[in-house]
């Protein structure tokens, strides 16, 4: 990839599908970066192996444990913060207590930050942000003084529901996985990421340089950035979601009624948040010299591509090898745009 020279980058959800496709073609690049943070929620399970064996043959690619805990439904890491009053939390915590699952919550979670709205919720932002912050000092541990180039929002979830079958724990889930976990990912890597910006000759922005790729969907919509210069409020504009999208019919539905009459079931898409938020890290973020753009990844050939049971068109590599070239070639024009993995700008 000619225009693409990256020393560090973290890809989340790295282990299997676009994640894990990213990562092998990132190695595979005429010089290959110097540091591969392999974001992974479960590093030891059983759906990382092919990670795990690619990094025993690769001593650039380092495996961060990050994510949700598949097991507790928390987000959970062996390298969360721990002080006296909050042991440890972990594989071996779950492994140890057992009954975690049985009694519905986690022995170092469940007291504290656990409920929204009175309903148990499946993380909590406390949790969330202690486990994201033990990966980027992880990271920072490894990249000595030097900061990290690109950090690769790609872990995503997708749940079947329908708009009447959606429920608060799903759509809590949903949210926090696709667009909450992004969002604290770039507040925690912001300074590494300035430092690489900083380091760079230059005064341009390019995913070289310093950058945040959110991998979003098609299926997100946003109609402009409206009196951004007069009030930020991130999070409201994050919660602002126009529509939902019929995935297959690609039919647009309105939040409130009337809704059509339709054919398919609705699920529905969180990714206008993320497309929101990115634009969001565009305009906060430009000043520290960081670019940041969402990306739709094509209709792939991967477990979550192909869950509603049809093939989909493009293969991982097709669409990795898309979405490097359309990184290697962007610049400050395209900070804050929703491109695909051909280059092609998806209207918001
Ligand atoms: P896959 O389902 O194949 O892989 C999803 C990855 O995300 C896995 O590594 C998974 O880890 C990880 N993950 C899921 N939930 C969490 C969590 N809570 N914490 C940490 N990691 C998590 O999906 P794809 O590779 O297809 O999707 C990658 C991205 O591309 C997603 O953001 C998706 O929305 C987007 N996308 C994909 C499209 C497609 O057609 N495939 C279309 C449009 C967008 P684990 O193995 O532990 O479950």
């Amino acid at each position: 990839m000619a225009g693409l020279h990256v020393r560090s980058l973290l890809v989340t959800g790295a282990n299997r599908g676009i994640g894990l496709g990213l990562v092998q073609h990132f190695l595979r690049m005429p010089k290959p970066p110097q540091w591969i943070f392999a974001g992974c929620r479960d590093p030891k399970g059983q759906r990382a192996q092919e990670l795990q064996n690619l990094a025993s043959k690769h001593p650039n690619i380092i495996i961060i444990p990050l994510g949700r805990c598949p097991e507790l439904g928390i987000l959970c890491s062996t390298s969360s913060l721990g002080t006296p009053r909050e042991p440890r939390a972990g594989r071996e915590l779950c492994q140890r207590a057992g009954a975690c699952r049985a009694i519905g919550h986690c022995h170092l979670w469940g007291n504290r930050g656990d409920s929204i709205m009175g309903t148990q919720a499946l993380t909590s932002p406390v949790s969330a942000l202690q486990n994201i912050k033990a990966a980027a000092a992880k990271v920072g541990e490894h990249l000595g003084g030097s900061g990290m180039n690109l950090l690769i929002n790609n872990a995503g979830i997708l749940k079947g529901s329908t708009l009447d079958t959606e429920t608060l724990e799903d759509m809590s889930e949903v949210y926090t996985t696709n667009t909450i976990a992004p969002l604290l990912m770039g507040q925690a890597f912001l300074p590494l990421l300035k430092k690489a910006a900083q380091g760079s000759p230059g005064s341009g922005l390019s995913c070289s340089k310093a950058a945040i790729v959110n991998i979003s969907s098609i299926g997100g919509s946003i109609t402009s950035s409206f009196g951004w210069d007069i009030m930020q409020v991130t999070s409201y504009r994050c919660s602002k979601v126009p529509s939902h999208l019929c995935f297959p019919c690609k039919g647009v539905v309105p939040l409130q009624p009337p809704f059509p009459s339709h054919h398919h079931p609705l699920p529905v898409s969180p990714q206008a948040a993320l497309n929101m938020l990115s634009k969001c890290q565009s305009l906060a973020y430009k000043e520290h010299g960081i670019l940041c753009v969402a990306l739709h990844p094509g209709w792939v050939q991967t477990d979550m591509g192909s869950s509603a049971g049809h093939t989909p068109p493009v293969t991982v590599d097709d669409s990795v090898q898309g979405m490097l070239k359309v990184l290697s070639s962007l610049s400050e024009k395209e900070t804050g745009t929703f491109l695909d993995w051909e280059g092609k700008v998806i209207p918001w």
